[in-house]
């Protein structure tokens, strides 16, 4: 699983909440229950608190692609940026294949088969490296689709808090270089 540190929600995040936009009754449940074993490998860590409306996360069924913020780009997204935090099309509501793949953009991720480019910059981080089965990586040429967790999707959900605090510092650290930067510029142009 490839994450992105810039974005990964903090660790102190406990609980999110989240709210459909539309959607039937058999859409919402599907999602859901597709949901649950993220919930399940998550737990003590982030938990997921469904509310009627105003969720910090709003999934919204419509005629759109299918797509998603990733991490805290998706936080209020509906109030912040006049859009859901992610959009299920109505073509894709009973896909668990998608509906996983979208849930891990939402907890931070970035897609598989582009690991070796992201991480030439330090912001991306992975759990196992080059992991081939992961429901974030879209299907190459000569390869099967995968529709399941990989085991390395399990292990990046049972150690997210190692992730987002690797993050946490990581953003840290950059808003020190940049302080220091300024700072440095600052003295200069007393000069
Ligand atoms: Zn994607």
């Amino acid at each position: 699983m490839v994450y992105d540190k810039k974005k990964i929600f903090s660790l102190d995040k406990t609980k999110l909440t989240i709210s459909f936009v539309g959607g039937s009754k058999a859409q919402k449940s599907f999602l859901r229950r597709s949901w649950e074993i993220i919930e399940y490998h998550l737990r003590d860590q982030l938990d997921f608190s469904w509310v009627k409306s105003d969720g910090e996360i709003t999934v919204k069924f419509d005629e759109d692609d299918s797509k998603s913020f990733i991490g805290l780009d998706g936080l209020h997204a509906w109030h912040l940026k006049n859009r859901p935090s992610m959009r299920i099309r109505g073509a894709h509501s009973f896909s668990q294949r998608i509906i996983l793949h979208e849930a891990f953009h939402m907890l931070g991720c970035k897609h598989q088969h582009v690991e070796a480019e992201l991480r030439r910059s330090s912001r991306f981080g992975v759990n196992i490296a080059n992991d081939t089965k992961s429901i974030m990586r879209y299907r190459q040429e000569g390869e099967k689709r995968n529709h399941h967790l990989s085991i390395g999707d399990i292990d990046f959900l049972h150690r997210y808090n190692e992730f987002r605090e690797i993050g946490e510092n990581w953003r840290k650290h950059i808003a020190e270089e940049t302080q220091k930067i300024e700072d440095q510029r600052r003295v200069a142009s007393m000069k």
